[in-house]
């Protein structure tokens, strides 16, 4: 069966793996401005950008064959527990054959639902529960060393003396990364991506500055919706942190009780859930400024309640703790050049705080 998922960063790569060892033909639909015209004409107003461009990846992965979509819930007061049926409404009324399943976290519903539902789509192919296991584990350990090597590119690409270099690497070590199969395989498929990223030319006397990028889960992870931050950053010079990854989202809502730290970090300034990763966003702002970081960028959706709420926080923490943040708003109307503009100030704003306090540090001293 042609079975198809959200299109999130490199995910698609472990994904597609597993789909195809289950015996099922994935339908991978890469985010396009026409993705995203598509879902924003079928999609109400009032819905916020991830939910047209996955309604856009759905339509398109339709239009190729797919029947079946699979997909998760959202967790708290917030859109995405509804995402699932309205995209499914949408489907039908168009009248197309396709089933979305959506995979509920089971803190939302009973751990019967989330396992009848994966029995559905095993038993498709005759798949048995201990295969499934086996192939499920190769996939989530691929996508952690897809997790693993997207955090050693940020961590090169300030570095790097020829712009582009690293992404361009980046693009080999995901080729790498999608041939393995076995765990042996992707043990040695790390290793090899990280060697083409440790061969990326590097100026290592830099200084770079460090940002930390906080937000809504789908604009943070997926490049074409945050019209690709962590790059632009990366090559103005600029260490980037990503505080979400798709494996510790998957783990903290499909498994534990969410990231206790962060959430204790929010306390001070917010003590509740208020859906999407808005509590996030606070907690993790404020650990970036407990671990030195220059600043921190917030990628919310236009009109994402979560990221609204937490906008209102950051201020506060901003003028408590001393650590700047921009906040992107993305829709449909934005465009590439007015995010770099943003960026580019922001950088320079960081810098010259940076100047000041080195400056600062060295009257301090010569005083003493
Ligand atoms: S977190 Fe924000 S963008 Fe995501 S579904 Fe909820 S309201 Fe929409």
């Amino acid at each position: 069966m042609k079975v198809s998922f959200p299109y999130m960063g490199t995910s698609h790569i472990a994904f597609s793996m597993l789909l195809r060892n289950l015996g099922h033909e994935p339908v991978v639909v890469k985010p396009t401005q026409k993705t995203l015209t598509l879902g924003t004409q079928y999609s109400p107003e009032f819905a916020c950008l991830p939910f047209k461009i996955l309604l856009g990846t759905y339509l398109e992965a339709i239009e190729k064959g797919a029947e079946l979509i699979l997909t998760s819930g959202g967790i708290g007061p917030c859109r995405a527990g509804y995402y699932g049926v309205l995209h499914q409404k949408i489907i039908d009324d168009l009248g197309l054959n396709a089933k979305i399943i959506v995979f509920e976290p089971p803190r939302n519903l009973s751990i019967f639902d989330l396992l009848n539902k994966i029995n559905y789509v095993i038993k498709l192919n005759k798949i048995k529960w201990l295969d499934f296991i086996h192939y499920f584990k190769l996939g989530w350990q691929k996508l952690k060393a897809l997790d693993e090597i997207e955090n050693y590119v940020h961590k090169i690409r300030p570095y790097e003396t020829n712009k582009g270099d690293t992404t361009q690497a980046f693009e080999e070590a995901q080729k790498i990364l999608e041939k393995a199969q076995t765990k042996e395989e992707i043990e040695e498929a790390l290793q090899a991506a990280k060697n083409v990223l440790d061969n990326v030319p590097q100026d290592k006397s830099r200084q770079p500055l460090k940002i930390g990028i906080i937000g809504e889960i789908y604009v943070v992870l997926e490049p074409f919706a945050n019209h690709h931050v962590e790059t632009v950053l990366g090559e103005l010079g600029v260490e980037v942190h990503r505080s979400i990854s798709l494996t510790g989202y998957t783990s903290n809502s499909f498994i534990k009780e969410g990231e206790q730290d962060v959430i204790k970090a929010a306390h001070p300034y917010l003590n509740q859930l208020i859906g999407g990763h808005g509590i996030n966003s606070i907690g993790e702002t404020v650990l970036y400024a407990r671990h030195g970081y220059d600043g921190v960028v917030q990628l919310a959706p236009f009109a994402c309640i979560p990221e609204i709420v937490a906008k209102g926080i950051l201020p506060k923490v901003q003028k408590d703790l001393g650590i700047p943040v921009l906040t992107l708003f993305l829709d449909e109307q934005t465009g590439k050049a007015g995010i770099e503009t943003r960026l580019e100030a922001f950088v320079d704003l960081l810098k010259q705080k940076r100047y000041r306090a080195n400056v600062q540090d060295k009257l301090v001293a010569v005083n003493l």
